[in-house]
């Protein structure tokens, strides 16, 4: 079998002897863009080099990037549990062309690696490019010879790529393997191609174009490339399974999970959602975020408390969240020595937040079990009641969702709005009220009120008092 670290490791390797420079995974918080919530993908450490704006003393580069997608422009958050293939935290494998090889050469490089060096079959192996990519097209059909019955042309929104609204863009081409007709799902382009069976493995990004503030697209002198392949999906297929959670180091973690929890059944979503969810937090505090109630620091708690909720669900009230970190460095470890210089950092946070959720958790699940019960038969939570969860008992509103999900039931996020929304009406009168007056007035409990702020996450809305 090969292990997901033979398979960085192979990854690496192969590029490196084409002439890649090696370069490390650069933190989760980007260094140079105060717009993008975490490293989603492999180039975001590279973009100043591909803007022209910072020079390199090479032209290719090879990477396995840390990444987190929960938050912002790309959120995973709430696949986690319910596709085979999604992680918030994952590994992508990236080689870059800063203006040096362009589409024949990347595709060639993607094929040989997956047919050659891995030895995957190409029956398994399905390739989509751009509608309008003809060059792209050509190079997969007559030079690697791949077959018309397992390619196709896909729209803007997958197989388009830009950085921003302005500035370099261009066609990508995807790699997909089908994991066979046990699996549901159709192949890509077709309506149910969101199932797990034709799992996208790679993408490939040619940056071609630059878009001016008037749409205006040009040729950019000098052509780049930039691609992203995820590890756990590529473990995946290597080792014979078709989740991602079925892979070495997830079967570890969720054993880990699994005895931390006292949970016997292997198979518990929960046990998924918290082998997940280990790797993002840990990670998270690696890279200098603290769970807090803005921002990054707001993601973090939310993904650190939907974890112990899980663990909570499998009967575990004790903190156990924080165990999980030695099973991590396991993993890990040898790839990332930044995680194991700061276990005993990332433990201690871990266990502060696990012991300041148990302080309201089981009060709140019993006020949520309440509700639910009064439903009558209506599928909706009430806004008040998330409302109420959220404001007194620490519950973002996605954790509320997630148990309302695994009922079958939804939220009234409306509804939760017009009840903060009360509540900040009726803080602003009272402040108001006490500054005319020029006299003290008691808030009862609301007295720390500071206001609220939403953060990059549209569907988040942070009050500030708490804590
Ligand atoms: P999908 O359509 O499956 O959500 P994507 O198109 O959003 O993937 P890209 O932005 O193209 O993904 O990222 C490049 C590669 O990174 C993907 O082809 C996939 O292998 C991997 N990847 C993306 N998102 C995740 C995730 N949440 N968990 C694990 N791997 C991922
Ligand atoms: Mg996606
Ligand atoms: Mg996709
Ligand atoms: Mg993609």
């Amino acid at each position: 079998m090969t292990t997901s670290a033979e398979l960085r490791a192979s990854f690496l390797d192969y590029f490196a002897q084409r002439q890649h420079e090696q370069v490390p995974s650069s933190p989760l918080v980007p260094a140079n863009d105060p717009t993008l919530l975490f490293t989603n993908a492999g180039m975001v450490q590279f973009k100043d080099v591909f803007l022209g704006r910072e020079r390199r003393d090479y032209s290719r580069a090879v990477t396995s990037q840390r990444c987190v997608r929960a938050g912002g422009k790309h959120n995973d958050l709430e696949n986690v549990g319910y596709t085979a293939r999604h992680h918030t935290f994952f590994e992508m494998l990236g080689n870059f062309s800063f203006g040096d090889y362009f589409k024949r050469e990347a595709i060639g490089f993607a094929w040989e690696y997956l047919t050659v060096e891995l030895g995957l079959p190409a029956e398994r192996l399905w390739v989509t490019v751009y509608e309008d990519d003809d060059e792209a097209a050509d190079i997969w059909l007559k030079e690697v010879g791949v077959s018309a019955e397992r390619f196709s042309r896909c729209g803007a929104k997958d197989n388009f790529w830009s950085m921003g609204d302005t500035g370099p863009c261009g066609p990508c081409s995807e790699i997909f393997y089908d994991h066979g007709p046990e699996v549901a799902g159709g192949p890509p382009g077709s309506p149910d191609e969101d199932g797990d069976r034709y799992v996208e493995i790679w993408n490939l990004v040619f940056m071609q174009f630059n878009r001016d503030a008037e749409g205006n697209m040009t040729p950019l002198p000098r052509p780049s490339v930039d691609t992203g392949m995820g590890l756990e999906r590529l473990a995946a297929v290597l080792q014979g399974v078709h989740s991602n959670y079925d892979i070495d180091l997830f079967r570890n973690l969720i054993a880990a999970a699994a005895e931390a929890t006292g949970c016997e059944d292997l198979g518990d979503k929960s046990l998924r959602v918290i082998a997940d969810h280990i790797r993002s937090s840990a990670f998270l505090i690696v890279d200098g975020v603290t769970p807090g109630n803005e921002g990054r620091g707001y993601v973090l708690r939310r993904i650190m408390r939907r974890a112990i909720r899980h663990g909570y669900r499998l009967g575990q009230s004790q903190p156990f969240f924080h165990r999980l970190v030695a099973a991590l460095i396991t993993e890990m470890g040898a790839a990332y020595p930044e995680l194991v210089a700061a276990q005993a950092h990332v433990e201690r946070i871990i266990l502060l937040e696990e012991q300041r959720f148990a302080e309201t958790l089981e009060h709140g699940m019993r006020i949520l079990e309440e509700a639910i019960a009064g439903l009558a038969g209506k599928h909706i939570i009430p806004g008040e009641t998330v409302f109420k969860l959220y404001d007194t008992y620490g519950f973002p509103t996605d954790l509320t969702a997630d148990i309302a999900r695994e009922r079958g039931l939804g939220v009234d996020l409306e509804g939760f709005e017009a009840a903060m929304a009360d509540q900040k009406a009726r803080a602003r009168a009272a402040s108001q009220f006490g500054s005319d007056q020029g006299v003290e007035i008691d808030l009862q409990g609301e007295t720390e009120f500071r206001g609220y702020e939403r953060c990059e996450d549209e569907a988040t809305v942070v009050a500030l008092y708490r804590d």
